[in-house]
């Protein structure tokens, strides 16, 4: 299998095949991303989709779940996708689902005709980074789309059969702002019932516009304690019934759980963790890493 340039998938598709169909990303915008910054973003030849296929057919045959690298790979045409699922579905028959990283504007540039037969080619779950459903936040952090995008783009997928996880960011509102954040995401989420929610939390990385704005008092990141309360927050308010898939090393108390069921018990248990905590550690700003 071929792989260009760095490649990131979500933590639970780590048993998944991986398959690029695009180097980088096509937006490459947002302040607080570094995965690829330095790459120029390009897609893939769809000789060399077919050649990595022919080779996963050889030594993953049972394949049934198939991840489209790379950072917005939903940026593909329907007119490109169509083959290249076709191609999956030729050389491994078994595979049940294409999965990839989509933005919204990467719906908004298909029609309805186009989703519903992208549906029906098993291109059923995307990884959507939503990031918040705070409208001044979505600005702030150069997604390239409005929140009123948002709403209306995943309704449009829910009216396509096409099932999506809802990524978002705790701290992505900032100091001071992090019930804010919390109440309108939950709102989002509430009403466009995402098959599961993603959280990850904020962090300056290095060279990022995120990070100079930090540097430069422009952006004030929120304190361990308030990314807790957000979290909280936000678990509170969830009211529809979704996968809670927090494992990810970014955010300070991971897990999965059952939403609406497991509100409770998951709110106790990061009741607990801030009880445990030291208080110079809740009252400070966590380094985060890239990943
Ligand atoms: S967060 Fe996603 S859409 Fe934004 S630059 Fe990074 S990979 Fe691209």
């Amino acid at each position: 299998m071929k792989y260009t340039g760095p490649i990131y998938r979500p933590p639970y598709e780590a048993n998944t095949l991986l398959l690029q169909v695009t180097v980088g990303c096509a937006h490459n915008k947002c302040t607080f991303c570094s995965m690829y910054r330095e790459v120029k973003f390009s897609t893939e030849r769809i000789e060399q989709v077919e050649e990595d296929l022919q080779e996963a057919q050889m030594r993953y045959p049972n394949t049934r779940r198939i991840f489209l690298v790379n950072g917005d790979a939903f940026v593909l045409s329907a007119k490109r996708l169509k083959p290249i699922a076709e191609l999956v579905h030729k050389y491994l028959p078994k595979v049940s689902v294409i999965t990839m990283y989509a933005s919204i504007n990467n719906i908004k540039g298909k029609t309805d005709e186009e989703l519903a037969e992208l549906k029906k080619l098993g291109i059923d779950e995307l990884w959507i980074g939503a990031e918040t459903g705070h409208a001044a936040t979505l600005d702030y952090h150069k997604k390239g789309f409005t929140l009123e995008d948002s709403y209306e783009q995943l309704e449009r997928l829910n009216k396509s059969g096409i099932r999506f996880y809802f990524g978002f960011m705790f701290g992505a509102a900032g100091k001071g702002k992090g019930i804010e954040n919390a109440v309108a995401t939950a709102k989002i989420i509430n009403t466009v019932k995402p098959l599961g929610i993603v959280p990850t939390t904020l962090g300056a990385f290095g060279e990022t516009e995120l990070a100079l704005d930090v540097e430069k008092g422009i952006f004030e990141p929120a304190t361990e304690a308030e990314v807790l309360e957000e979290q909280k927050k936000l678990i509170e308010l969830v009211e529809v019934e979704t996968f809670y898939m927090g494992i990810h090393s970014l955010n300070p108390v991971s897990f999965d759980a059952k939403l609406p069921e497991q509100k409770v018990a998951i709110i106790q248990k990061i009741d607990d963790m801030i009880n445990r905590m030291d208080r110079s550690i809740l009252e400070s700003v966590q380094k985060r890493r890239s990943v």
